[in-house]
């Protein structure tokens, strides 16, 4: 069996193998009983069959059975944890995201960090790549959660007995209880140096990640695990779009954007520059019309697909009238818009021809 044993034995480094549904047994358990269940299930019994507590002629034998049992699995365990290949700068998947039982059992091959990301409007659009980088909290793999390792030598507490001697009774009984610092088994512990007895170590990951175009808010991407240190994560992604200052991304998926405009500069069909996810655009106003469709910029209609058309929805601003000099231009204006509509056969000078008609009418009545 590859790899290091789950709690170092300098006095036993190669267990002999053992069979795993019997080491199961052993310990009362099922095969699918959790790592915090196995560990409740080995104190438990080495509490019951230590040999300085039960008297039982096999009692020694059974505790052997019993750690041998523990350390099989434990190894068993862990190894699980160290098996697929670095799986690197995978696109993400913008397949659904799989349900919670299926993301559960990646865990076979390594935990899932579940995370948000936040992505530009602009991000979105055109796709992009970011390196993530985050701490996921793991089991430490020196001393499989411990957070101390078992010495070859006694425990210097105990010298081995795996018992103390309790005065009781005014000292004239003494009772004897299990070792609290070697747990029952007689070896001496010492602090794992890789967790500093926590049992626990940050596993630092950093990743490339590329979101492909279209991606929407809300959206969650899987990625599958890859190798950071010792361990196999696998990422979950819920992603966050900004809120954009200009455009807005609406739920039938059209980028819009509403912008006022100069009243005048739109009367007259002049260019204005317009945001598009792109950067600034030239568009020429048109005095017929308030929204402007500009095709292929907008956001994309799938994951990775074409894009989609962008609305511009434009207010012709303008300004108070309570300027005189802009007064005086506007009727000069009016003045020099009459003089080219008198007699000519546009709307305008249409309406004059039928109302000076009706006009001379009334008057020879
Ligand atoms: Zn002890
Ligand atoms: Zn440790």
């Amino acid at each position: 069996m590859p790899g290091p044993a789950p709690i170092p034995t300098d006095a036993n480094p190669n267990p002999t193998p053992m069979d795993t549904l019997q080491a199961y047994q052993v310990l009362g358990l099922d095969p699918g009983a959790s790592d915090a269940q196995l560990k409740a299930a080995w104190r438990r019994l080495v509490a019951a069959w230590h040999p300085d507590r039960n008297a039982a002629q096999d009692a020694g034998s059974r505790m052997q059975g019993i750690n041998k049992a523990y350390q099989h699995l434990r190894q068993l365990r862990q190894d699980g944890d160290e098996g697929a290949d670095d799986i690197a700068d995978e696109p993400a998947s913008s397949a659904p995201p799989p349900p919670a039982a299926a993301t559960a059992q990646a865990g076979a091959t390594g935990p899932t960090h579940v995370r948000k990301v936040r992505l530009t409007l602009e991000d979105a659009v055109r796709g992009c790549t970011r390196t993530l980088r985050g701490h996921f909290t793991q089991t430490c793999d020196s001393c499989a959660g411990q957070g101390q390792r078992v010495l070859a030598q006694a425990c210097s507490t105990c010298r081995g007995s795996g018992a103390v001697r309790k005065a009781a009774l005014f000292g004239w009984l003494w009772n004897d209880e299990a070792c609290l610092d070697c747990g029952g088994d007689g070896r001496q512990r010492a602090t794992c140096d890789a967790c500093d007895g926590s049992g626990e170590r940050a596993v630092a990951y950093r990743r490339q990640v590329r979101f492909p175009s279209g991606v929407r808010d809300g959206q969650v991407l899987s990625l599958p695990s890859s190798r950071h240190g010792k361990l196999n994560i696998g990422l979950e992604l819920h992603l966050e779009i900004e809120p954009h200052p200009l455009f807005t991304l609406d739920d039938d998926g059209v980028l819009r954007c509403d912008m006022p405009v100069n009243g005048y500069a739109w009367m007259a069909g002049r260019w204005v520059e317009v945001p598009t996810p792109d950067g600034l655009q030239q568009m020429r106003l048109n005095r017929e019309a308030l929204v402007y469709r500009l095709r292929g910029q907008g956001f994309p209609t799938v994951p990775r697909g074409p894009r989609g058309d962008y609305l511009v929805r434009v207010t012709p601003v303008f300004p108070a009238q309570d300027d005189p000099a802009q007064e005086a231009l506007l009727d000069q204006l009016i003045a020099r818009a009459n003089q080219s509509a008198e007699g000519g056969t546009g709307p305008l000078g249409q309406w004059a021809q039928r109302m000076d008609a009706w006009t001379a009418g009334q008057q020879a009545a």
